[in-house]
């Protein structure tokens, strides 16, 4: 196997050179004639040695040097260098049509001279070309046709059409031509058709081509774009941390300090003030996580089942205040940023807890399917449910359903979708109102294949 592997790659690498891209017919001609020169030399012993024998025993003295000089020929085609494959296949083509005229002459119509001779212009019809095919039948039939009138008008006296009539002989001549023309022409015809596809494919391959370029650069100036806006958020959140807490500062000193002057009404003024810088300052640490999320992050391989054990020692304080349950099982190990995938489970089990229906106890499910290139995770529970006009909404920033009765930034679900496109995935929620929210992501298993953390 080892040495047919390394005759072959040597043949290939001689006959057909460079590899070359499939553009037209001609790449398969050019393959179809290396596997050709491939078989006919690697199995020309089990047909030449016994040719060789049993031309020597009869005495057929041109056809053991035919026999020789087909095998020196074979090897030359598989092994010389420079040559083009134009010029090898036409010395094969050469080759096969003086083995069929020596054939003819010294075994008559009874041996396999004509079938050589019929051959050969099939074997140009597929290495070469029709045209090239008609040019052959036309000499086959020049040849044939003067053999034929040499019986007729006894110019010379040639063993092949001795005892033979001029009607049996242009019989059979008319035949073996009919039969070459309407195959070459059959072939032409698929041939043609065949070419034509490959070129529609070759086409369609360079659109599809010019399309993914074009892709992979939005691809890019929309990461661009995105870390640009990134920046901006970070930007903003951090310089207007600072104002914010003067505004703080001066509101408490204010109170503090004056508080005998200010009147009751001024005093809740005051108050409304420092709540809502509060809430500010709350979102704009929110707006500052957000922007900094997935920045140095840290590609590894972990366990989800610990992740989840974790956070219920994290959460427990939530979980004990609310009486939840959470159920997993045989969840999986996986490659993934762990810190963010943390993270991303958090918001979902949290929201899972704090979104929950008055008179029900919360039943929190995690579970996890495995797909050919992902994972895909579900967290699920029994809570108020999510209205499906607003289930795409929730993924973006600052999008919030139930402002006075639940606490939070409206960041959390963002952040989660921004957690799941780092892990090469989507989100999505499932969701009947008074009854449940499932929320489903996907990671890729892509990342597994990558070694270095990005
Ligand atoms: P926050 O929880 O801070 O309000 P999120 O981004 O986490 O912000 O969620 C956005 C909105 O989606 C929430 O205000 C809530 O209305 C809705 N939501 C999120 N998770 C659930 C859930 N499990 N059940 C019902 N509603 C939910």
């Amino acid at each position: 196997m080892k040495y047919w592997g390394e005759y072959k790659i040597r043949l290939a690498k001689t006959i057909l050179g460079q590899n070359e891209a499939i553009q037209n017919l001609s790449y398969y001609r050019n393959q179809l004639f290396f596997y050709l020169i491939l078989y006919t030399l690697a199995f020309s012993p089990l047909a030449i040695l016994p040719g060789i024998i049993a031309s020597y025993l009869t005495g057929f003295i041109y056809l053991l040097i035919l026999n020789i000089i087909t095998f020196l020929v074979l090897i030359f085609l598989a092994f010389i260098k420079p040559l083009q494959i134009a010029i090898r296949k036409m010395i094969f083509v050469s080759l096969l049509f003086i083995i069929a005229w020596v054939l003819l002459f010294n075994l008559k119509l009874e041996g396999p001279g004509l079938m050589y001779l019929f051959s050969v212009t099939i074997v140009t019809c597929l290495i070469h070309s029709a045209k090239f095919a008609y040019v052959l039948i036309f000499i086959n039939s020049v040849l044939l046709g003067l053999l034929g009138l040499n019986i007729e008008l006894q110019w010379f006296t040639l063993s092949l059409t001795e005892n033979q009539s001029t009607t049996t002989w242009f019989g059979i001549v008319v035949n073996l031509i009919f039969l070459s023309i309407i195959i070459v022409a059959c072939f032409e015809i698929i041939f043609k058709k065949l070419e034509k596809i490959i070129i529609q494919q070759r086409q369609l391959n360079e659109i599809v081509n010019q399309d993914n370029l074009k892709m992979l650069d939005t691809q890019k100036v929309l990461k661009e774009k995105n870390e640009e806006l990134n920046q901006f958020a970070h930007t903003i959140a951090h310089d207007l941390k600072e104002p914010l807490r003067s505004m703080q500062a001066f509101a408490s000193l204010t109170v503090s300090k004056y508080k005998e002057a200010i009147p009751e009404k001024g005093q809740e003024f005051l108050g409304h003030i420092q709540t809502s810088s509060e809430r500010m300052a709350l979102l704009l640490d929110s707006l500052l996580e957000y922007a900094q999320l997935g920045k140095g992050k840290e590609k590894s391989v972990f366990s989800v089942k610990e992740l989840v054990k974790e956070l219920e020692k994290d959460l427990s304080q939530l979980i004990k205040e609310n009486d939840a349950r959470i159920h997993y099982n045989g969840l999986p190990q996986i490659t993934g940023y762990e810190i963010e995938f943390k993270q991303l489970l958090q918001n979902l089990i949290a929201n899972a807890i704090k979104f929950k229906r008055d008179e029900e106890k919360v039943e929190v499910k995690i579970k996890s399917k495995e797909t050919d290139d992902h994972w895909e995770f579900l967290v699920a529970d029994n809570g108020i449910g999510i209205d499906s006009k607003h289930q795409k909404k929730i993924f973006t920033i600052f999008h919030r359903l139930h402002k006075n009765k639940f606490p939070g930034t409206g960041l959390g679900l963002a952040n989660c979708k921004k957690i799941v496109e780092i892990h090469g995935g989507n989100i999505w929620v499932d969701s009947i109102p008074e009854k449940g929210s499932t929320f489903y992501f996907t990671i890729s298993k892509n990342l597994e294949k990558t070694t270095t953390s990005e």
